[in-house]
């Protein structure tokens, strides 16, 4: 990466009293990238968001945005915009005036308001209370709400927490689309598959730690096991004798086909398709990358959800 972070973290450490939420995190975010911050509850993925929006202090060290300090800059917000996982929307007005009377506090015009409605798909519920929006349409109002000023960087913290997949995946189209001018975009989210699909680095943040960082095909090769799986149509659904004559299998049902997965890496792997034939048909065989979340199990010995 030969440009100017657009975000750089260096030896952040926050504590609350005794306790120590981030331990040292070193990480930098690169103009054009979505950058995934992964972890489970307690982790301190909103942290970090906090203080990269400037709203919470270091302990040690400092963070930057386009090369500016996070830290007491008020002008940090020029090129920065913030989707909070809670919805801090004016519930009594309605959607156009939540965003008209952002515009106005930034001086911008409410032209740029109609066109993000447009976009968003808000257009038709613009003048509806707040209030009565469903989730997924506060989410993308407060996605509007975020682009207005068209922020250089975009934090987003959740979005898709609770969305069905039609919400979630407007939502996706938006990330992808923000990428895509150019801009720069850190992601906190729970989500495995919206990491795989959506972002081009992930950083797993685990007990205020990163615990891996790299692009997702390079940790999955790095980290995870690739397995083959063998669809079998047994000749007796006792397959008992199969899992002691071929400790590494792991066998599921789907419905009266039994499911194997044997390690790719297993040296005895030939030997074992073989010894298969003699418990029944084999009627599918297809290799399996590992998936995002097997890797953050491997690499932190705990489970997303
Ligand atoms: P979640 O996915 O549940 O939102 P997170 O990864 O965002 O979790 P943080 O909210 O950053 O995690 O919290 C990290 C740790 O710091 C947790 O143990 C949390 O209890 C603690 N913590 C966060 N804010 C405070 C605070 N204001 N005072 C004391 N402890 C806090």
């Amino acid at each position: 990466m030969n440009s100017s972070p657009a975000i750089m973290v260096k030896d952040l450490v926050k504590n609350y009293g005794e306790m120590v939420a981030l331990k040292g995190l070193n990480f930098q975010v690169y103009p054009g990238e979505v950058f995934g911050y992964l972890g489970p509850n307690g982790a301190g993925k909103t942290t970090t968001i906090r203080i990269l929006a400037g709203l919470s202090h270091p302990t040690k060290g400092h963070c930057t945005v386009l090369g500016q300090n996070t830290t007491g800059n008020p002008s940090l917000y020029h090129h920065l915009g913030i989707v909070f996982e809670e919805s801090n929307l004016y519930e009594r007005l309605s959607g156009v005036e939540n965003l008209r009377f952002f515009a106005a506090l930034h001086g911008i015009s409410p032209a740029r308001v109609q066109t993000l409605l447009k976009v968003y798909g808000l257009e038709k519920a613009a003048r509806r209370p707040v209030g009565t929006y469903s989730k997924g349409m506060k989410r993308r109002l407060l996605i509007c709400r975020a682009l207005l000023h068209d922020p250089e960087v975009l934090i987003m913290d959740e979005p898709t927490s609770g969305l069905d997949p039609t919400s979630a995946g407007v939502i996706h189209a938006a990330i992808d689309d923000y990428r895509n001018q150019g801009k720069t975009i850190f992601l906190s989210t729970h989500d495995m598959s919206e990491a795989e699909t959506l972002c081009d680095r992930v950083a797993f943040i685990n007990q205020g730690e990163i615990a891996a960082l790299d692009r997702p095909g390079t940790l999955k090769r790095q980290h995870g096991q690739a397995t083959l799986v063998i669809q079998l149509r047994p000749d007796e659904r006792e397959l008992e004798t199969l899992k002691r004559a071929i400790p590494t299998a792991q066998v599921s049902w789907e419905d009266d086909l039994a499911m194997v997965k044997l390690p790719l890496e297993d040296p005895h792997l030939g030997a074992y398709l073989d010894q298969l034939h003699n418990y029944g048909t084999l009627l599918t065989i297809h290799s399996q990358e590992a998936s995002l979340g097997q890797v953050f199990r491997e690499v932190t010995g705990t489970r997303l959800h």
